[in-house]
């Protein structure tokens, strides 16, 4: 049993401190409000398992609850209220209306056939709608490891089954496919997320200083653990949007490492073809995968699990920043020692919340029952290509075609879920940083992180005078 939980709530103590709040106020935001504890029986084969899930509500103070359902064999009851927990932290730092939720099928997907996952999936849906742990306005669940768009898919069609005169159905999950009540950009918003924010932080001269470091992100050399859904899209946008060079990978089988920098989609496609990242032409292979943690790196990003760098490796990291991409891959003691080392850790609630910030424009999506962009793209095309049509006239100067189309183009759906996301992962990071300025005892980003959430969620709770 991990203990992630306790490490959760000793970060949260540590920024309590800060608030002047009342213990009674601060312990209730602290604990989790439903847990739901689930045992079914699955038919695989002639076999019957007994397949153990869970979804825990850390917080009723905005309805409906969020966050992700995670299948792997690690899962457990303290995990999933961990991760819940953090879920309403992360939602008021990026002010996405919703308490905090987690759920947790504890199978190791890759044992099942898709059949077989889709059995679980639908069944473990079921027992959310009997207990009512499910819907638009009470609780909406979204992918976490090991699901995706396809299990998403599967939870809306049960719900559906079940709930088919509801005309807000589509929004009891978000992360769906597309075509399925999806929004565009949702898969790779994690790792967007995580881009937006580590631009931002390097951005300012006098922490990158304090760091040894330029500002900006181009050739800044990163380091990530886990290639999967946050993984492959953070590398992949850093890569190519932000010029930064990936110089080591870990991914289940193995790690390795470039010093003249590891091109992602050719990886992803080595990956494909052998079933493996190892010898990968012009990366050396790494002895064991866990070394990927201890490459010296400008940034490092663990984006697989929790529990990563803890008392027994810390002394062995050489990152000057690290991006928390995944849930709590940092321990609270090993973050102790590396914030005395003057190491930057940008938190888990605030780095990875571009996942549940886009989750929030597909819920909206799914209530407003339509496209972002549809009502005024055309309307905006228009008058631009009316303003672009002027400046020629004035100008007796003719815009190029290529000129013409970027100057003109209304947004889509993509465009507008970006611009949301960015403008989302920017405001919140200087939120954060403002605090940690000027809080002379806060030291670093996460009590930073905490104490901004601990504001926003009280507020909730005063102005309904339960806690004078
Ligand atoms: P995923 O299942 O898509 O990918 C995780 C990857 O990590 C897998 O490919 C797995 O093989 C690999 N992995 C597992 N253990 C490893 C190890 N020891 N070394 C190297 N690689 C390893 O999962 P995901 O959705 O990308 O989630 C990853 C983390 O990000 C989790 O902590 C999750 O809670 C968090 N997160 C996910 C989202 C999201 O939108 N999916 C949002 C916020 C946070």
């Amino acid at each position: 049993m991990s203990n992630f939980l306790a490490s959760v709530n000793q970060n949260f103590d540590k920024a309590a401190i800060h608030t002047g709040l009342p213990k009674g106020l601060l312990e209730q935001i602290k604990i989790c409000n439903s847990v739901y504890q689930i045992h079914f029986p699955i038919k695989v084969g002639n076999e019957y398992k007994v397949i153990e899930a869970y979804r825990v509500q850390h917080s009723h103070h905005r309805l409906p609850t969020k966050g992700g359902i995670r299948f792997s064999q690690k899962v457990n009851q303290d995990e999933v209220m961990a991760l819940a927990t953090l879920m309403t932290y992360k939602c008021a730092i990026v002010d996405v209306p919703f308490g905090g939720a987690k759920g947790g099928v504890k199978i190791s997907p890759r044992e099942y056939t898709p059949a077989q996952l889709q059995k679980i999936t639908r069944r473990y849906t079921a027992e959310l709608i009997r207990k009512n742990f499910i819907g638009p306005g009470i609780d909406v669940p979204a992918p976490d490891y090991g699901t995706g768009a396809r299990e998403m898919a599967w939870i809306l069609d049960t719900y559906m089954q079940f709930k088919g005169g509801e005309i807000d159905a589509a929004g009891c999950v978000t992360g769906k496919p597309v075509t399925q009540h999806g929004i565009r950009g949702r898969s790779e918003a994690t790792g967007r997320g995580v881009y937006y924010g580590v631009r931002e932080a390097v951005s300012y001269k006098d922490d990158m200083k304090k760091l040894g470091l330029t500002t900006g992100l181009e050739g800044k050399t990163v380091a990530i653990q886990g290639l999967g859904n946050v993984g492959y899209h953070s590398a992949s946008i850093f890569q190519k949007e932000g010029g930064a060079k990936i110089i080591s990978v870990a991914e289940y089988e193995g790690a390795i490492y470039s010093e003249d920098g590891i091109d992602i989609d050719a990886l992803m496609k080595h990956r494909k073809e052998t079933g493996s990242i190892m010898d990968f032409p012009g990366a050396q292979n790494m002895d064991q995968r866990k070394k990927v943690l201890e490459v010296e790196c400008d940034i490092l990003i663990p984006a697989a699990l929790e529990n990563q760098i803890r008392n027994d490796n810390v002394d062995r990291v050489k990152a000057k920043i690290i991006a928390e991409a995944a849930n709590g891959p940092v321990t609270a003691e090993a973050a102790e020692k590396l914030i005395k080392r003057g190491v930057m850790i940008i938190p888990d609630m605030y780095i990875n919340a571009g996942g549940v910030t886009v989750s929030y424009f597909e819920w909206l999506k799914n209530l407003s029952h339509m496209r972002f962009g549809r009502m005024e793209k055309r309307f905006n095309h228009n008058t631009y290509m009316n303003l672009v049509n002027l400046v020629e006239r004035l100008t007796g100067k003719t815009i190029g075609a290529k000129e013409r189309e970027f100057l003109t183009k209304g947004a889509d759906e993509v465009d507008l879920v970006r611009s949301g996301l960015e403008e989302t992962m920017i405001t919140a990071y200087q939120e954060i940083r403002e605090i940690k300025k000027r809080k002379k005892k806060v030291e670093d980003l996460r009590t930073a992180a905490f104490i901004s959430a601990l504001n926003k969620i009280s507020s909730d709770y005063l102005a309904l005078g339960i806690f004078p």
